[in-house]
């Protein structure tokens, strides 16, 4: 496996940053995770787009040019040999010393990586994940706009750290007026009498790039969309739950704070979603 960093292809043993990375000290930086679909970059706009409206938004210099970017993607995919797998593409402040201030960080660490993807079972897909919802709010927009896909990932730690001692594989994030907005990882739509939803990004959510991609795929499918808030009660009562993500695609939701979604499977609507998604990575893989 070699890996990019700042221009130059090194091994995993090898790929080292600074302990004054201000990325390490401080969080400050930002990441993508985009997948690799019959070696093809899916999506590559949209989350070179996300990547550097990040950077603006943190006035954090990328030495690179988005081009030149997706060309340092290819070349580290073409040397790893993959067909299908996982992207992370790291942009960090760089070292500097220990203040705060990012001035002292002349030169950013770009780092990109790819991997096989440990994806979730095919089981997992038929079953659905069972959920939690947990006390952690996401992000408030004046505090750090979550459109920013900073190395800021505490509050999705936290997240995490209560599925886990709840024993489940995912968990629902609030905002601080009580609606649902996220995952961990990943955006979430419910659907209730064939009607789709999910929470608008300004509640408190990353602009996904799957979420979008299955919310132009219902407009082509003909399924009613809506991107409108709501509460864990409609979750609750919601006849189909499904997350989607770069790894996750689209992963349905058998169980909310232990009451069961619909049938407690992947019901009708998920399941053809996913499958329609699957056609389109292909196609687009193809390509
Ligand atoms: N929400 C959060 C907090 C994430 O980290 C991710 C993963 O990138 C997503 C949602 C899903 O976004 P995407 O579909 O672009 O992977």
């Amino acid at each position: 496996q070699v890996i990019y960093l700042n221009g130059e292809f090194v091994s995993k043993e090898d790929a080292k940053v600074s302990v004054y990375d201000h990325g390490f000290l401080y969080g400050d930086g930002i990441f993508e995770g985009i997948r690799i679909y019959n070696g093809n970059i899916f999506k590559c706009k949209e989350h070179l787009d996300r990547l550097y409206d990040s950077a603006k938004s943190i006035m954090l210099n990328i030495d690179l040019t988005p081009a030149e970017m997706e060309a340092a993607m290819a070349e580290t995919i073409r040397r790893n040999g993959l067909k299908d797998g996982y992207i992370r593409l790291v942009v960090s402040r760089g070292p500097g010393n220990l203040g705060l201030d990012p001035n002292r960080c002349p030169k950013s660490n770009v780092i990109i990586i790819v991997e096989q993807l440990a994806i979730y079972k095919d089981e997992d897909y038929e079953n659905g994940l069972k959920v939690v919802s947990v006390s952690t709010r996401r992000n408030i927009p004046d505090a750090l706009n979550p459109k920013i896909k900073s190395l800021n990932y505490l509050n999705n730690i936290l997240v995490k750290i209560q599925a886990n001692l709840a024993g489940v594989g995912e968990a629902l994030m609030l905002n601080s007026q009580g609606y649902v907005t996220e995952g961990s990882g990943d955006n979430i739509f419910i659907i209730k009498n064939g009607v789709l939803t999910t929470p608008p990004s300004y509640l408190g959510a990353l602009e996904g790039i799957t979420r979008a991609a299955i919310m132009e795929l219902c407009g082509k499918l003909g399924y009613t969309v809506k991107e409108e808030p709501f509460a864990l009660h409609d979750v609750y009562v919601a006849d189909e739950v499904f997350l989607t993500g770069t790894a996750a695609e689209v992963i349905a939701v058998q169980q909310v704070d232990g009451r069961t979604i619909g049938a407690g499977k992947a019901g009708p609507i998920t399941t053809h979603l996913l499958k329609e998604f699957r056609k389109i990575v292909e196609i687009d893989g193809v390509k």
